[in-house]
This record gives structure tokens, C-alpha cells and sequence, in this order.
């Protein structure tokens, strides 16, 4: 995705407060610039159940071996290789049964010469025996046990260590946990890990004509849809949101909630960064002692959007268009906070696809286009969801993939190949699995 092969041109000195347009810096750029100040959070522990989906802080060796002992991989009789070597259906070899073992128990009895012990999956190989021969080999007629087949020397033993061994190293610092990861910590006997700690990360909505879904319409009022999509974004890649709710459009209260806001690990602000009368957020960040990298890049939507950094955590001043912010969390906030976890893995995949209309844009700028995905035969084609107004936030929830069109870029042709962000998964891989 945004940190792609186009060479861009150096960070340009940010003369703050400037409305210059020669300081819009480039998608690659703002991308590169963000995640150069970021640094994984340090970790902390916590029992194994929750640390799925989170990232490993720590190097894991096993301090057992997996299995911890020699077993049965099936349910049958536990011989020696020598005494069974040439058993056949005619004619078949005799052995004497001597014991019988479920899982979790340890026979009694030893395996010799001419003698055999029934074991299950699980149970702990005999001493003695090397070989379990499956029940579908034999016949057993009370103490006499008739062996008809063999599968070789060593069949059906699992050995001691076999999975990993006591020592080795089991899991690597930075690993992304998933299910089978918190099996094999159990199964080593690791009941608690070090873990990448999850940002808190403040989310700060600005407007005078803001409300909160619980409050009655007023006229000129609109909900603060924003702060709710921007807490669910944070929410979705496993970091904490904190809302500070509503901030008016006064530069006191700006200042005071992004102080506050600063003791969290991240600040996001929504709305004020563009050029209107009352977009303050850019002065007050300046205010409460913020150091700005940039305000502007060229992309749509989304224009406005700042980063700095504010007592020392990074701050996106993201911008106040419904889509625009979502857009520019996709791009830059959710790769950072991902940084912040630990992740190495910091961007949303990438397919191409077919397009299926023309698409016209202006050069110079960077536009994702939200689009419908459909699979053909292993093929994908991609159409845009309609209106792409900044504040058509449905089209945005109806898409399944943003179409990415470089800066060079006048005209998409119908027909061509184009790079498409995809957002969430893909319905069509069912119809491909047959379900
Ligand atoms: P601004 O950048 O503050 O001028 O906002 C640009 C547009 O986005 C305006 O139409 C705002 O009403 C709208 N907007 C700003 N903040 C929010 C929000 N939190 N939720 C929904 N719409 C918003
Ligand atoms: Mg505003």
C-alpha cells in the first residue's frame, strides 16, 4: 500500500501556521514521516487467554519437551520390532498380552521378549517396546494376541520432544498470537506472556455544531458520527480508544482537552485542520506546545491532516468530513497505533483488480476510491460505490476496498488494472470453498 516504489521528493520545512500549498506533502511521504517517529509500546504480562491477536514481547522457550514422554499415536499393542518383524497374515506371530493402558496411566509392566501390552493414543510407550502395532492388525483371543501386519520399525510412536524440545525456542519476540500460539504456551507450561501493550488512544471530536447520538436534533446540529467511527477503528485493531467527547470550537477548550488528552499514548483530533473561520485545532495544537511535521497531503478524500507531536505522543489532527477522517485513520493512524502494538505487518492488504468503469481525477493528488469488489473465475473487478463526497460516509460503509489512483494519474481506463485496498474480508471466498 502507501509506501510504494514512487520516489518522492524530501520532507519540506514546515513553517507552522503557513497556508503555502508548496508545503502539501505526498501520501508515501506522510506515511514514511508518521511511522519513522513511532516506537513499539513496552510490554506487559498477562495470562494467555488474552493475548490472543496481540504481539509477543518476548522470546518463548520451552522449558518442557512436547510431548514430555515417548507415546502411543494409536490405539493398539505396544512390542518389540524384533519379536514382530515378519509377522504376516499366514502366518501371523504370538505374542503374550500382558497388560492393558489407557491414556493418563503408566503400565506396570515391561515389554520383553514375546510379549505384548495394549496401549491407546496417548498412552506412554513401555519400557521395553519400541513399536505399536494397530488394533486393525491384530486378533486377540484372552491372553493371546495374534499379530497379522506391520507398519515397520518405530510405527505409531511419538516421541518425547517430537513437537519441540525442552530449550528450543517456541515462539519469537514479535510473533502475532494466534490460537494455536496460546495451545503451544500452554503446552510448554507457559501460563502468562509478555505481550506489546495496547495505546490508549484519546479521541478528541471538535465542532460547535456537534451532538451525541443520545441527544435530541436541534436545527444546524449534526451527530458526532466521527467520534464513533474513529473509537470502532481503534477498537477493530485491538488499541483502546478514550473519548473526550465533544470539543467546541473555542481555542481555550481546545488547548485544555488536548493537555489533557496527552496523557494518553496517542491523541486523535477530528474536524477544525482545514482553513475555515473557526479551524482552530492546528493554533491550538501550537498552544498546547505541539511540534507539527506537516497539515496537508495531497490525497483524496482528505486532504488537511496533521501530525506532530504533543508532549512527546504522536497527535493526528485528522480532518472533519466523515469519510476524509475514517480514510486517513485507514492510512496513517491505524499503521502507527499497529507500530505501537508491535505489529510488523502495518498495512491493509493490497489486490489488483479489473476495473469496470472509467474513472477521471486531477493530477497531482492521490485518490482512493471506495469500490465494490466481485470475484469471476479467480478474477477481481471493482466498481465504485457511487457518490464519493467526503461526507458520504454510507458509501464508504458499503465498500469492501478503496481503489488507490497515483498522483500522475488524469484517467483510470475501463478495462485496466488497478491497486484496490481491501478493507474487511472477502464474501466471495466462500463461494470459492464451495460453502
Ligand atoms: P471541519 O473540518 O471541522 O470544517 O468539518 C468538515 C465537515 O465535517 C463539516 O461538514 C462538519 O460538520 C463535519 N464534521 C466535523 N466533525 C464531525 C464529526 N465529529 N462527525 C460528523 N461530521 C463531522
Ligand atoms: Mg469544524
Amino acid at each position: 500500500m502507501p509506501v510504494g516504489a514512487v520516489r518522492e521528493p524530501p520532507l519540506l520545512e514546515c513553517s507552522f501556521g503557513s497556508s503555502d500549498d508548496r508545503f502539501v506533502i505526498s501520501v508515501n511521504e506522510a506515511v514514511r514521516t508518521i511511522l519513522e517517529q513511532i516506537s513499539p509500546l513496552p510490554g506487559e504480562e498477562v495470562p494467555i487467554l488474552q493475548a490472543g491477536g496481540r504481539v509477543l514481547c518476548e522470546d518463548v522457550r520451552a522449558r518442557r519437551s512436547v510431548p514430555p514422554f515417548a507415546n502411543s499415536a494409536m490405539d493398539g499393542f505396544a512390542v518389540r520390532w524384533q519379536d514382530v518383524a515378519h509377522a504376516a497374515e499366514f502366518p501371523p506371530v504370538t505374542l503374550k498380552l500382558v497388560e492393558a493402558v489407557a491414556a493418563g496411566y503408566v503400565a506396570k509392566r515391561r515389554v520383553s521378549e514375546g510379549v505384548a501390552i495394549k496401549v491407546m493414543t496417548g498412552t506412554p510407550i513401555p519400557v521395553g517396546a519400541d513399536t505399536v502395532v494397530r488394533v486393525e492388525h491384530t486378533e486377540s483371543h484372552g491372553e493371546q494376541l495374534l499379530i497379522k501386519a506391520v507398519d515397520g520399525p518405530g510405527s505409531h510412536v511419538r516421541q518425547a520432544g517430537e513437537d519441540i524440545q525442552k530449550g528450543e525456542l517456541a515462539l519469537e519476540k514479535g510473533k502475532l498470537l494466534a490460537p494455536a500460539d496460546i495451545g503451544l504456551l500452554a503446552s510448554i507450561g507457559k501460563s502468562r506472556v509478555r505481550i506489546f501493550r495496547r495505546p490508549r488512544v484519546a479521541v478528541i471530536s471538535t465542532g460547535d455544531e456537534l451532538l451525541d447520538v443520545r441527544d435530541s436534533p436541534r436545527p444546524g446540529k449534526i451527530v458526532n458520527s466521527n467520534g464513533y467511527t474513529l473509537a470502532a477503528a481503534i477498537q477493530e485493531i485491538g488499541a483502546a480508544p478514550v473519548s473526550f467527547g465533544i470539543v467546541r470550537d473555542k481555542r481555550k477548550s481546545l488547548v485544555a482537552a488536548l493537555k489533557r488528552a496527552a496523557r494518553c499514548d496517542a491523541v486523535m483530533t477530528s474536524g477544525g485542520i482545514s482553513v475555515g473561520d473557526y479551524d482552530l485545532v492546528k493554533e491550538a495544537l501550537g498552544e498546547a506546545g505541539a511540534r507539527i511535521e506537516f497539515w496537508k497531503v495531497a490525497q483524496k478524500p482528505g486532504h488537511p491532516l496533521a501530525f506532530g507531536r504533543l508532549r512527546n505522543k504522536p497527535v493526528f489532527g485528522l480532518p472533519g468530513n466523515p469519510v476524509s477522517s475514517a480514510v486517513s485513520f485507514l492510512l496513517y493512524v491505524r499503521p502507527a497505533l499497529l507500530k505501537m502494538m508491535g505489529h510488523r505487518n502495518l498495512f491493509l492488504p493490497v489486490i489488483q483488480a479489473t476495473l469496470e468503469h472509467e474513472i477521471k481525477k486531477s493530477r497531482g493528488v492521490k485518490e482512493f476510491i471506495r469500490c465494490r469488489i466481485r470475484t469471476d473465475n479467480g478474477r477481481s473487478f471493482v466498481s465504485s460505490t457511487g457518490a464519493q463526497g467526503a461526507g458520504v460516509l454510507r458509501s464508504l460503509a458499503m465498500a469492501q476496498g478503496l481503489i488507490v489512483a497515483s498522483e500522475e494519474q488524469t484517467q483510470l481506463e475501463k478495462g485496466s488494472e488497478v491497486p484496490v485496498i481491501l478493507l474487511g474480508r472477502l464474501e466471495a471466498l466462500n463461494e470459492e470453498l464451495g460453502f
